[in-house]
């Protein structure tokens, strides 16, 4: 595995995500850029995401669709539906989707996500993409022979979220039974599967500090991380709201505060892992109309119009003030690409769009 890089020892990083950068943000994020240009280059790769089903068995205490909200208006598609947003992507060029849902572990769940993956990959094999299109699979944590399954039908990379590195915050965001020992083994079985791995934090929770923030680097390194999605803590409305009040998680600080510190940590990442694709996530819009812009700025290099049907996408907000609920794909699609141009990035197309990093040959293999 290789090494974080010399420049970034813990106390630089922690001093980065803290403001202290020679220089200030700016520059902070100019070294950032010219990392990734050196490293993975100036495209910014689209991954349609559908969120096709918000049912879940877990209870995450900050989640809008956690088991306990009864209030949450719950939906899945069909496959026949997952079907025709896969051939949507495809013809606005997008190289990948990633398909998103809670959490379920039931049988009938499992052969609906085997199934789905089989028809997408049969129905969008073309001569752009000989293997249909790229797959990111983020169903939660299953067991190592689900994941197999996963990998089986067609899933080339998936997401898990390890929320934060600290047990002990972990503990506090999650009821007993959603255990931190069991997300890491799952994150080793999904890489010792071949899986692309993505992982990411929440910026901003309640006792989460830059030493904090960067054993969270630390971490995606030690776990061998392809792919890094982190965004700011948002409160949730509903019952995960009643929840966070009572457990004191509530988020502190103001949104721009949490924007400027998950900008700082994209930057630091990015620079502390140089080759690995980093998402600007929807939920850095949430803090600000232009959150995603700004990550692209600060080293990101990914990202995710969201593809989910309109009709379906109020009841998905896994946090208050998500953005982009009332669009429909081609306005997320067109609105993406302009985010990236305005920021003068160029948009990939048609292509997988992996990370150097999950496709580069180790030095001490060659
Ligand atoms: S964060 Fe994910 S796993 Fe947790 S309750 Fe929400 S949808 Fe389910």
């Amino acid at each position: 595995m290789r090494k974080l890089s010399s420049a970034t020892d813990p106390g630089t990083l922690a001093s980065w995500i803290d403001g202290g950068y020679e220089g200030g943000d700016r520059a902070l994020a100019a070294h950032a850029r010219r990392v990734m240009l050196e490293e993975v280059g100036p495209s910014v790769h689209m991954r349609g995401l559908l969120e096709f089903s918000n049912e879940c068995r877990c209870d995450c205490f900050y989640c809008g669709i956690r088991s306990s909200n009864g209030r949450a208006n719950r939906f899945s598609l069909s496959v026949d539906e997952i079907e025709r947003v896969a051939l949507d992507c495809l013809a606005s060029g997008f190289g990948s989707m990633t398909i998103q849902s809670g959490e379920r572990r039931d049988e009938a769940f499992l052969e609906f996500v085997e199934h789905s993956l089989v028809r997408i990959k049969a129905a969008t094999r073309c001569a752009d993409l000989p293997d249909g299109l790229g797959i990111t699979l983020c169903v939660g944590e299953q067991s190592r022979e689900t994941f197999e399954r996963f990998f089986e039908a067609g899933a080339h990379r998936y997401l898990l979220r390890i929320e934060t590195s600290d047990p002990g915050l972990f503990r506090r965001l999650h009821p007993a039974r959603q255990r931190f020992d069991r997300r890491v083994r799952a994150l080793q079985d999904l890489k010792e599967i071949g899986y692309q791995v993505g992982t990411g934090v929440m910026i901003g929770i309640p006792g989460q500090d830059s030493t904090s923030l960067v054993r969270d680097i630390e971490f995606f390194h030690a776990i061998d991380a392809d792919m890094i999605g982190m965004g700011p803590y948002i409160a949730a409305d509903g019952t995960a709201a009643v929840e966070m009040e009572r457990r004191g998680l509530r988020p502190e600080g103001s949104a721009r505060e949490r924007l400027t510190i998950s900008l700082r940590m994209i930057a630091a990442t990015r620079i502390a892992l140089p080759d690995v694709n980093i998402a600007a996530t929807t939920a850095l819009q949430a803090l600000s109309p232009t959150g995603r812009e700004a990550g692209l700025a600060f080293g990101a290099n990914v990202m995710m119009p969201i593809v989910t049907p309109q009709t379906n996408r109020q009841a998905y907000q896994l946090y208050d003030g998500k953005p982009c609920i009332d669009e429909d794909a081609d306005a997320c699609s067109s609105c993406t690409a302009r985010r990236a141009a305005f920021v003068g990035r160029p948009v990939t197309y048609n292509q997988w769009g992996d990370a150097p990093h999950a496709i580069r040959v180790p030095k001490e293999a060659v």
